[in-house]
């Protein structure tokens, strides 16, 4: 295609986008999210078989992460988010190569590649205007059964900790302790959690921690996509509402979820990417370490990295 004919074509893709008449080749509307075990590493804080990935496992078929060059100017393309490398000033062990690097050949396929990003028209159309936590919790409602999920769950585990932390830890949905408290993180990976918080010279009530789905999954299953895409919006509402300067996925659900992917964990963990202007980091579940124990060095690598961008120092011992 020559140039004047693809910056045309690629004009009108933008305006499309920016109508909701597109994508055409891509569906970047859809949520979807398909978690998928990934080589050496947890999909999911409850998937700990420690499966090497299936050969079928589908890579970046959704929006998938882009890899664009590093850029510190995140841009949207009409989704919800453009999740795009981001490196940190002043700090050297971030990797600045595309997530693209980070995938063995194999694992390679077509992926959604704008060649110029450039912001959308209604980049912030979706923002709930006038917006708080408390509205939020509103909506929801005391007894939300807008998913099956509502069926078994004692509590709505809505959220806990500071309405303007610059730290957001997500994770994938309660358990047992913690349908039963209300409470996200509560039981023995809740403790872990609060260790690894409290290691980067923070307490739980400097940061805020939610799910991406507030009702428990019966036997900690997985939240299944329809579950995601009815609960999720709540939580976008959230980060929007608190917008942290850091958001630490906790686990491939949430990452996946946040970074409208289906790419497994191992991909991109601990690798920056803009999330609406915040730099979201994804890491293992805590859930995850608790079974495999050798994983706490990676993590905590993670978290001093989100530490570097938020000035903190580690806790003295
Ligand atoms: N695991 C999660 O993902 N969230 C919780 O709140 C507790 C355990």
């Amino acid at each position: 295609m020559n140039s004047p004919t693809r910056s045309k074509s690629e004009a009108w893709l933008r305006y499309a986008d920016d109508l909701g008449l597109g994508p055409f080749y891509l569906n970047r509307a859809v949520r979807e999210v398909e978690p998928l075990p990934s080589a050496g590493a947890p999909t999911s804080a409850r998937d700990v078989s420690g499966a090497p990935p299936s050969v079928s496992q589908r890579v970046g078929t959704q929006t998938g992460i882009s890899p664009l060059p590093p850029s510190r100017d995140a841009g949207s393309l009409g989704g919800r988010s453009f999740p795009v490398l981001s490196e940190v000033e002043g700090s050297s062990d971030i990797p600045s190569r595309p997530l693209a690097g980070a995938l063995p050949p194999e694992a390679s396929s077509p992926r959604f590649s704008p060649s110029a990003p450039s912001p959308s028209l209604f980049e912030s159309s979706d923002r709930v205007e006038n917006d708080s936590l408390d509205h939020i919790r509103a909506d929801i409602g005391p007894n939300c059964t807008r998913c099956k999920l509502h069926k078994a769950r004692t509590n709505i585990v809505f959220g806990v900790g500071n309405p303007k932390a610059q730290l957001v830890f997500v994770g994938e949905g309660p358990g047992r302790d913690e349908d039963e408290q209300g409470e996200p993180f509560v039981g023995r990976a809740g403790k872990l959690l609060t260790q690894m918080i409290e290691a980067m010279g923070l307490r739980r009530s400097d940061v805020y921690i939610c799910n991406v789905v507030k009702c428990r999954p019966p036997e900690n299953r997985l939240p299944e996509k329809d579950e995601i895409a009815t609960c999720s919006p709540y939580l976008f509402r959230q980060l929007d509402v608190i917008g942290p300067k850091v958001i630490c996925c906790l686990g491939a659900c949430a990452a996946q979820t946040l970074l409208n992917t289906n790419q497994g964990i191992s991909r991109y963990r601990g690798e920056f990417f803009d999330y609406r202007g915040a730099k979201l980091i994804a890491t293992y579940h805590p859930a995850y370490l608790l079974r495999n124990p050798n994983a706490k060095g990676d993590v905590w690598k993670d978290l001093q990295k989100v530490m570097a961008v938020l000035g903190l120092q580690p806790k003295r011992r």
